[in-house]
């Protein structure tokens, strides 16, 4: 998507720091880290939010979920939490799928 600032992010076009990619995903540190580990993970294709996951694009966040596996395994983090907030009522500011990946906090349920 030609306006998409996480489709910008993937293709390199806007700078970030990269924690993993590969052919499908792009992971990166979050801006504003609200932990003291926060990196997000996305599907370099653009998909709007969790409700627009299909059939047709869901192997792209069970291969998400394999990455952020592998990455935080690598990082040695074991206890973490994975958002996706889908909407702006939910918190989403960005809209494109976004898996955010926080650690190294003691986490409180339920979330704000
Ligand atoms: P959301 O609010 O949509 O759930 O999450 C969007 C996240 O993207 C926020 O945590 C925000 O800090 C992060 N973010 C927004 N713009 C940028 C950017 O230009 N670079 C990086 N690395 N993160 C960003
Ligand atoms: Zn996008």
């Amino acid at each position: 998507m030609s306006d998409c600032l996480f489709c910008k992010i993937a293709s390199g076009e806007i700078p970030s720091s990269k924690v993993y990619e590969d052919d499908l995903v792009y992971a990166f540190l979050d801006i504003d880290p609200q932990a003291p580990t926060h990196f997000l993970v996305i599907p370099k294709a653009h998909i709007g939010s969790c409700g627009e996951i299909t059939p047709e694009n869901s192997a792209v966040v069970a291969h998400a979920f394999e990455i952020i596996s592998q990455v935080t395994r690598q990082m040695g983090i074991t206890d973490f939490r994975v958002v996706s907030n889908c909407g702006p009522q939910a918190g989403q500011s960005v809209p494109h799928l976004h898996f955010h990946v926080l650690a190294g906090r003691d986490m409180t349920w339920p979330p704000g």
